[in-house]
């Protein structure tokens, strides 16, 4: 049994907010009610609630929730199976996904446009972003913003078809545009904050569900984890490589993308081996032959190997030349 499943028991519906951990969701609290305070990490079959703070496994979740004692929530949690697939679309490709609504975009501009504001008055935020190596002109370029307070928006507003208010946690916000269309926001949360459980990486809801692409795709692409690094990456070296941040290990590209990373010249496998990442590599593998995988120095994400003083230019171009 997932903690999913028991909140669909009780008819409480749980929104997918990211695919961190395969993937987290929110809804409200079981015990406390309100609307997105509750956390779920599906892969982990934890929970955490920001209102109440009770937090732990399925075992824990039983003791808090229903009232029974340790012995009994361990037998109820050991009766059924910990873990459920959650994540069956994850080893396949989607067919295309459906793009964000014109009532969507029209926020989400709205949005960019004042956190980008908010941003290039606020040395520290632009600093933090200085740190990764980003320079002022990408930040300009990607339109990346700071998002001052958290959130609460109306799906209404925002032509989505969902209950409550919706949630875009304080942070740093970064938009993907496709064909100039700002069609997914993220926010990558304070790392000052308080909360050390919440997620790094949070979607706003009803973003286009297709992964980041940077740059001229007929050049080589650089597969990545993280929209930041494909930025950085597109910086030094936009001239002879494109960029796509899979923003989640077991994230796969639509058809579409599918069949034009087919038809790419080279593909550099840039992403982490930790668990998730293994099993993400073997779906690429089994489907490209145009993959090699390239790990910049150390094994460290890109954004961290240039930190440690790394020339990411120079890293690609022999990830593309060296036989
Ligand atoms: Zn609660």
């Amino acid at each position: 049994m997932t903690i999913l499943d028991i909140l669909r028991n009780k008819g409480i519906e749980a929104n997918k907010v990211s695919n961190s951990k395969g993937g987290e969701y929110h809804s409200p609290c079981p015990g406390c009610g309100g609307n997105d305070r509750f956390i779920v990490w599906v892969d982990q079959n934890r929970y955490y609630c920001r209102q109440c703070r009770k937090s732990g496994d399925l075992i824990q979740f039983y003791r808090d929730f229903e009232g029974v004692s340790f012995k009994e929530a361990k037998s109820k949690a050991s009766k059924l199976p910990n873990k459920q697939d959650n994540r069956k679309s994850s080893s396949s490709i989607s067919l295309s996904p459906i793009e964000p609504s014109v009532q969507w975009i029209s926020q989400a501009d709205k949005l960019i446009v004042e956190a980008h504001n908010s941003l290039l008055v606020s040395d520290k935020c632009i600093e933090t972003l200085l740190k990764r190596g980003l320079s002022l002109d990408s930040i300009k370029k990607y339109s990346l913003g700071w998002v001052e307070k958290d959130l609460w928006i109306s799906p209404q507003e925002w032509g989505l078809k969902k209950e409550g208010k919706l949630w875009i946690p304080r942070g740093h916000l970064i938009p993907t545009f496709f064909n100039f269309l700002p069609l997914k926001l993220k926010i990558r949360t304070d790392t000052n904050q308080p909360d050390k459980k919440l997620a790094k990486y949070v979607e706003v809801p009803g973003s286009y569900q297709k992964l980041s692409i940077y740059g001229d795709m007929h050049r080589p692409v650089v597969l990545l984890e993280s929209e930041f690094d494909a930025m950085l990456l597109q910086q030094f070296a936009s001239d002879f490589c494109s960029c796509i941040a899979l923003g989640g290990a077991s994230k796969k590209p639509d058809k579409n993308l599918f069949m034009e990373l087919q038809k790419c010249p080279l593909i550099l496998y840039s992403l982490d081996y930790d668990q998730a990442g293994v099993n993400a590599f073997q779906w690429w593998y089994k489907n490209f032959q145009n993959l090699k995988v390239w790990m910049p120095p150390e094994e460290k994400s890109p954004g961290d190997a240039f930190k440690l003083g790394t020339n990411l230019r120079n890293w690609v171009y022999l990830g593309i030349n060296r036989k």
